[in-house]
């Protein structure tokens, strides 16, 4: 896919480290790819310890003014900041398809995701109130205040490059917080394109900076920051792995985190479920992205009294999928994100084919000529506990279908896993709705609904996939911490 933007601007290939757009200072580059076809199409810094120093410094001179200029004000940046991304949808869409491999019309759904999310807290940042309370003592007033926490460093994915860096960035913003960003290494034009428009929107010099690095090199990128007692909390998106390392190496300043990380999503279809409108759910929250995003279904429960017909209709929903890269207009899944998530698909229906597993449709690689990370979307069925999809995340277009017979069995197995990002579970029953929604260890859950993600709801998980909310009034109080003052002598 060639990149062909209505603003040429949109393109940035430097870091940008108060107002200005600079190289990392030992002049490496990092180049960047299209998963369609592995071509490299761009390239931007390969940035060290040195360049995240010089943005933290950038971002905490920034702060007290930032932090002081009245929430109306922020508020009318982030406005404008909303509008321009709406402006330039098409051409955020194709720099998100370009360098992440998502279908063209997925990639303008998730550039308006994301504006939702900085919309929203436009809204919000002039309704950050605090408390007076009613004094335990005679002669004193007793008032509690909400601020900013500080400085922010924010650490994101590559399987939504736009929307998971708005959903962090938006919050801050509008609390007060300066912030240092630093996108996947697999996606970093989307968001340095979102940092331009947010500067074309007014947002001051110094409040938003954003560097890039390879995967080689972030680790001393990140660390600069966790290191950094000025830096006052890290929000982080990713796996849990690095969520955890993150967590054990902020404990050195006591940083405010949050993690949201990886998921092992159950999806339960009970016998009284319609189950049409199940297998809706199932595919758009299955097949959105490829199967490449943390709420996607990993494991599907289908009561065995329903199981055959379940199997039938999905598995000719799934066939119907067309794949193919982003520009083709009947495209619904695209290209992998690279080798090492085609390796890990291949890897995971292997050894649940080798274990007694079925597939009835996919179950290969295909359009090779066309590109090398293409993957035919799989039903897999006879799926038991000790395959390694059930207890890992795909991360792909896989449908892993289990069976079961009891509701206290299903919802055993659901959370029989370190995770607790999503449920879902269609039922009509009424009663088993509040008693399995109570039941299931999950931060999320869809009832009857597959597409549960939205700027006005608290998005994150429990147990290993982390804490913290992104999204709703929750995810601006992530972002302040809480002021007592109590003042004497009044009577
Ligand atoms: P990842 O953890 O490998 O990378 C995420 C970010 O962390 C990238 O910016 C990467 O450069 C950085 N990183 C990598 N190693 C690091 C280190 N040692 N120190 C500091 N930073 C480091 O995750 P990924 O493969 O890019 O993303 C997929 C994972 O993200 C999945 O597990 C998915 O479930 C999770 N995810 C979670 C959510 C959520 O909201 N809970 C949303 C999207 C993705």
């Amino acid at each position: 896919m060639t990149l062909n933007l209505n603003e040429a601007a949109l393109l940035r290939r430097h870091n940008a480290i108060g107002n200005e757009w600079r190289d990392a200072h030992a002049g490496a580059r990092l180049p960047v790819s299209n998963p369609a076809t592995d071509d490299v199409f761009a390239s931007v810094p390969d940035s060290d310890a040195i360049d995240a120093r010089a943005v933290a410094d950038a971002a905490c001179l920034a702060f007290p003014a930032w932090a002081a200029l009245p929430a109306h004000n922020r508020a009318q940046c982030l406005k404008r900041w909303h509008a321009l991304i709406v402006a330039h949808a098409d051409d955020l869409a194709t720099l998100i398809s370009t360098e992440q491999g998502k279908p063209l019309k997925e990639s303008r759904g998730e550039v308006m995701y994301g504006a939702s999310y900085v919309e929203w807290f436009a809204e919000e940042a002039v309704r950050t109130y605090g408390d007076i309370v009613p004094a335990a003592v005679a002669g004193r007033r007793m008032t509690v205040l909400k601020e900013p926490v500080g400085p922010i460093a924010a650490i994101t994915p590559w399987n939504f490059p736009l929307a998971m860096i708005a959903r962090k960035i938006a919050p801050a913003l509008a609390a007060g917080c300066t912030v240092v960003a630093k996108p996947a290494e697999d996606t970093p034009l989307t968001a340095l394109a979102l940092v331009y428009l947010a500067q074309q929107a007014g947002v001051p010099a110094g409040v938003l900076n954003i560097v890039t690095a390879s995967r080689e090199h972030t680790p001393a990128v990140v660390d600069a920051w966790l290191q950094d007692s000025r830096i006052r909390k890290i929000t982080f998106t990713g796996s849990t792995p690095v969520g955890k390392h993150l967590a054990r190496e902020s404990a050195g300043t006591l940083k405010k985190l949050s993690l949201e990380l990886g998921g092992n999503a159950p999806f339960i279809v009970f016998e009284d479920a319609e189950i049409a409108a199940s297998i809706d759910g199932l595919m758009a929250s299955k097949f959105r992205n490829g199967g490449q995003t943390c709420v996607c279904p990993n494991r599907i429960y289908v009561h065995d009294s329903v199981y055959d017909d379940f199997v039938a209709q999905l598995t000719q929903r799934v066939a119907a999928l067309h794949v193919g890269p982003a520009t083709e207009s009947e495209s619904m899944i695209g290209p992998m994100i690279n080798a090492r998530a085609v390796e890990k698909i291949v890897r995971h229906i292997d050894d649940a084919v080798a274990r007694g597993a079925r597939v009835t449709t996919g179950g290969t690689r295909v359009r090779a000529n066309d590109g090398p990370h293409y993957f035919a979307p799989t039903v897999l069925i006879d799926v038991t506990p000790d395959m390694a999809l059930s207890c890992e995340e795909t991360f792909g277009p896989v449908a892993p279908i289990f069976r079961f017979s009891s509701e206290a069995d299903v919802i055993a197995q659901a959370n029989d896993t370190p995770f607790g990002l999503a449920a879902y579970f269609y039922s009509n029953d009424v009663k088993r709705i509040w008693r399995v929604a109570q039941a299931l260890e999950t931060g999320i859950v869809g009832i009857n609904e597959g597409a549960i993600a939205s700027e006005a709801a608290p998005f994150g998980g429990v147990k290993e996939s982390g804490y913290g909310r992104e999204g709703s009034r929750y995810g601006l109080e992530d972002y302040m911490h809480t002021k007592y003052l109590c003042q004497g002598l009044l009577d």
